[in-house]
C-alpha cells in the first residue's frame, strides 16, 4: 500500500509534476506567469496542455473540464472527452493550449443577476494557473475563472482574485514605507475550519425536508441533546471513523492538508480542518472537500449535512476563516516581531484590519448571509450579527497606551511613543481564547467565525481583502506625503484605535447586554437576516470603496445583490412548501390516524361495560383533534402569505415579506406539529425523529 507522503497529491499536476514533465523553458515561463502574473503566451500554453495530458491520461483520465464557481455557490463542470478522430478510423487523445486557456460553457442556466442577457448566453471559462489542475474520477479538472463576454465576473474566483490583488498593491506600498524594497509580493492566507453533521443514509431518505432543504423544519426535541458535552472532543465511533480515514485519503490525493478532526459539540456533529494555505487555493480547496465529504458520506450509507442549522436545539454549523497576511519571503504581517520597528509595522496592519472591519462590518455580515446561516447568527451558540474584533489583554494593554500616550504596564514600562526605539517588545498572547468573539485575533492571525458551514468562503474573504486594502491604501497616502515618518505613523495609530476602538470587545459576544451595548451605545450594525443586511451592499461608501479598487464593477454588485436576495426567497419559499407537503400527506394523517385508533379503542372498550371510563384515550384524542385542527389553520396561513408573496415583482419587497410573514408562520406551524408528535404513537409517525438521527449512527 502506498504511504500518505506517496500518496499526497498525487491527482494533482503540481509543481513537482511541472518541473519533472515540462521542458526547462516552459516551466520558467509558467512559473513566472503562476508567482508574478505575467501572460502565458500559445506556445507554453501547448506544451503544458500536451505534459497535463499525457499525466492525466496515464492516471486513467478521458474527459477534461474547466472547472469553476459560479454564484450558485456550488461548483461546476461540464465535461469534454480527449478524443480527436484520426484518419485510420481510430482516436487519439488530444488536448491544446487553446483548450487549456479559455473555454465556452453554456452558461445560461447560471444566475447571472441580470448581467448577462439570455441572448446573450455565452460565458468563457479562464484558467487559473496559480491553483493546479486535478484528477477526480477520469476528469481532468482545471480551475478557472467565469465571465460574461462583457468581461465581468459570473463567478467567485474572479472577485477573490481582484481582491488578493488589491491587497498586495497597496500593502506593498506600506512595506516599501518601512525601507522593505525586496519584498515582490504579499498575499493572504486561510485555514478554513469546517463543521458538519452525520446522519444515516436510509434515515435521511425517510425525510423531506433533509431531502429538500437539507435541515428539517420539524422534530420535537428528544430527551437527550447536547446537554451533558459528551460529545464535543469525544471518542469517535467506529462509522465515522472509517468515514473520515477514506476522506482523509481522498483529500490528500488531491494534495488537500486535511489536518485535524474531531467531535463537535452537538451530537453527530464533526469538524475538520486543513493546514492554510493560500486564500484562492483555500477556496477551491474547501469547495472540493465539502464535495468530497458528501461523495465519501454516500459510500458509507451516511449523509453529510453541511447546512447551518440542520436540527433545532442544537448547535448548528459554521466555518471558522482562519486569515493572515504575508510575503513572498515569509514573514507574517499580522505576527508580532522580534524588534520595535518590526512591532511599529505589525501595529500598522493590525491598526489597517480594526479599521477595516469597524468601517466595513456591514460587508463581512453581508459576505456570510444567507437564509441557512440567519438561524446561527445570533442564536447564543454562534457569534452574534454584531461584528466586533477580539485582541486579547496583552495587545488591549498595548493599544490603550498608545491611546493614551500613558506607559505601557507591560514588562518594560516605557513610555508607548513609536519611535524607533520606544516602543517595547510585546510577546504574542496566545493563551486568551475568546470564542465568542467573530473577529478574534488569535496569535497571528485572525479567525473570522461568523461564516456558514456552506458559505463558500470567497465572500468573506474578497470582503476582507478588500476593506484592509482600503485602509492600507488610506494609510500610504498619508505616509507617503509625510514630512516625518515616525511622528506621521504614531498618529496614525493612534488616531486609528481613537477613531475604531468602538469595534473592539473582549467580553461575551453571546450576552444581550453586549448586543444593547454594541447597538445602542457603539453604534455598531446588527442585521439579523440575510434581508436586512443584502440591500446595503449597493450603499454608496460600499460601492465606491469595491469599484475603486477594482474587485468589484458597480453592475456586478447589482447582479450580486440580486442574485443573493433570490436565493434567500426561494429557499424560505422551498422550506415553506416543504412544511405544507409534509403536514398534509404525512404529519395530518398520522395524527389523525392514531386519534382514529384510540377512538376506535374507545368504543371497543365501552363495548365490555359503560363502568369502563377510557379517561386517557378520550383525553389524547381531544388533544390530538384539537392540534390537528390547528395544524391544518396554520398551514392555510402559511399557504395564504406565500401566495401573497407572488403579488410583489421587487426582490426587496419580497424579502421583507419572507423575514416578516413567512418565517413567522413556519415557526408557528412548526411548534403545533412538534408538540403532536411528542401526542403521537411512534408507530404512526411517519419519519425518523431526532433522537434517531441524532444517536443513530454508531
Ligand atoms: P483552533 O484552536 O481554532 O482549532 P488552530 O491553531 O488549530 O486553531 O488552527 C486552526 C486553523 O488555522 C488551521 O486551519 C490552521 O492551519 C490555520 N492557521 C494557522 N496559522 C495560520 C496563519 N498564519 N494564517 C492562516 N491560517 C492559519
Ligand atoms: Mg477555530
Amino acid at each position: 500500500m502506498a504511504t500518505v507522503t506517496e500518496e499526497f497529491g498525487s491527482m494533482v499536476f503540481d509543481d513537482r509534476v511541472m518541473r519533472a514533465t515540462l521542458p526547462a523553458k516552459v516551466y520558467a515561463s509558467l512559473k513566472k506567469t503562476i508567482d508574478e502574473g505575467k501572460e502565458l503566451d500559445l506556445t507554453v500554453a501547448n506544451a503544458v496542455a500536451s505534459a497535463m495530458k499525457d499525466w492525466a491520461v496515464a492516471r486513467g483520465a478521458t474527459h477534461y473540464t474547466h472547472w469553476f464557481q459560479p454564484l450558485t455557490g456550488v461548483t461546476a463542470e461540464k465535461h469534454d472527452s480527449f478524443i480527436t478522430p484520426a484518419p485510420d478510423g481510430g482516436v487519439i487523445m488530444e488536448f491544446s493550449g487553446k483548450e487549456l486557456i479559455k473555454g465556452e460553457p453554456d452558461a445560461s442556466s447560471f444566475p447571472s443577476g441580470g448581467l448577462r442577457a439570455t441572448f446573450e448566453a455565452r460565458g468563457y471559462t479562464a484558467w487559473d494557473p496559480t491553483s493546479y489542475a486535478f484528477i477526480k474520477g477520469k476528469t481532468l479538472c482545471i480551475p478557472t475563472a467565469f465571465c460574461s463576454y462583457g468581461g465581468e465576473a459570473l463567478d467567485k474566483k474572479t472577485p477573490l482574485l481582484r481582491s488578493m490583488e488589491a491587497l498586495n498593491v497597496q500593502a506593498l506600498r506600506i512595506l516599501k514605507l518601512f525601507g522593505n524594497d525586496t519584498v515582490k509580493r504579499v498575499t493572504t492566507s486561510v485555514g478554513p475550519e469546517q463543521e458538519y453533521f452525520l446522519v444515516d443514509r436510509e434515515m435521511y431518505n425517510k425525510r423531506k425536508d433533509l431531502i429538500y432543504t437539507g435541515r428539517t423544519l420539524f422534530g420535537a426535541k428528544p430527551p437527550k441533546g447536547q446537554e451533558m458535552d459528551d460529545h464535543y472532543f469525544g471518542v469517535i465511533k467506529p462509522r465515522v471513523a472509517a468515514f473520515m480515514e477514506d476522506l482523509n485519503e481522498e483529500l490528500w490525493k488531491l494534495g488537500i492538508l486535511a489536518k485535524t478532526e474531531h467531535n463537535e459539540v452537538a451530537p453527530a456533529q464533526h469538524e475538520l480542518a486543513p493546514i492554510y494555505t493560500t486564500t484562492n487555493i483555500a477556496t477551491d480547496h474547501n469547495q472540493l472537500t465539502m464535495e468530497i465529504m458528501q461523495k465519501v458520506a454516500s459510500r458509507h450509507g451516511l449523509v453529510c449535512l453541511l447546512h447551518e442549522k440542520p436540527f433545532a436545539g442544537v448547535n448548528g454549523s459554521g466555518k471558522h476563516n482562519n486569515w493572515s497576511i504575508g510575503t513572498d519571503s515569509g514573514q507574517n504581517l499580522l505576527s508580532p516581531g522580534e524588534t520595535p520597528y518590526e512591532n511599529a509595522q505589525f501595529l500598522l496592519f493590525l491598526c489597517a484590519v480594526i479599521k477595516a472591519v469597524d468601517d466595513y462590518q456591514d460587508l463581512l455580515r453581508i459576505a456570510v448571509a444567507t437564509a441557512g446561516n440567519d438561524h446561527r447568527l445570533g442564536a447564543n451558540e454562534a457569534p452574534p450579527a454584531v461584528v466586533s474584533v477580539f485582541l486579547g489583554d496583552e495587545l488591549n494593554a498595548v493599544l490603550e497606551a498608545i491611546e493614551n500616550d500613558t506607559p505601557y504596564s507591560g514588562a518594560e514600562r516605557k513610555q508607548m511613543k513609536l519611535g524607533s526605539d520606544v516602543l517595547p517588545k510585546f510577546n504574542r498572547d496566545t493563551t486568551d481564547r475568546n470564542r465568542t468573539s467573530p473577529f478574534a485575533f488569535t496569535g497571528n492571525k485572525f479567525e473570522f467565525r461568523m461564516l456558514g458551514s456552506s458559505n463558500s468562503i470567497a465572500c468573506a474573504n474578497i470582503m476582507l481583502n478588500a476593506a484592509v486594502a482600503e485602509s492600507l491604501k488610506i494609510y500610504s497616502d498619508a505616509l507617503e506625503s509625510a514630512d516625518d515618518f515616525e511622528t506621521a505613523l504614531h498618529e496614525l495609530i493612534r488616531d486609528t484605535i481613537k477613531a475604531h476602538k468602538r469595534i473592539i470587545f473582549n467580553g461575551n459576544g453571546y450576552d444581550d447586554s453586549w448586543i444593547k451595548e454594541a447597538t445602542e451605545k457603539r453604534g455598531l450594525c446588527n442585521y439579523r437576516t440575510t434581508a436586512d443586511c443584502m440591500p446595503h451592499l449597493l450603499d454608496d461608501k460600499n460601492v465606491k470603496m469595491l469599484t475603486s479598487h477594482k474587485v468589484y464593477s458597480e453592475a456586478e454588485l447589482r447582479s450580486r445583490c440580486e442574485i443573493m436576495l433570490e436565493n434567500y426567497c426561494k429557499t424560505v419559499v422551498i422550506e415553506a412548501n416543504t412544511m405544507v407537503d409534509m403536514v398534509k400527506k404525512q404529519i395530518l394523517p398520522a395524527v389523525s390516524g392514531y386519534a382514529s385508533e384510540l377512538a376506535e379503542t374507545i368504543g371497543k372498550k365501552l363495548s365490555l361495560g359503560s363502568d369502563i371510563s377510557c379517561g386517557y384515550e378520550k383525553a389524547t384524542v381531544k388533544k390530538l383533534s384539537l392540534l390537528a385542527d390547528q395544524i391544518a389553520e396554520y398551514t392555510s396561513e402559511l399557504e395564504a402569505a406565500l401566495l401573497k408573496l407572488k403579488t410583489s415583482d421587487d426582490i426587496c419587497e419580497e424579502a421583507y415579506a419572507i423575514r416578516d410573514t413567512v418565517l413567522g408562520e413556519m415557526s408557528k406551524l412548526r411548534i403545533v406539529c412538534d408538540e403532536a408528535e411528542t401526542a403521537t404513537s411512534e408507530k404512526y409517525w411517519p419519519f425518523p425523529t431526532y433522537g434517531e438521527l441524532l444517536f443513530g449512527v454508531k
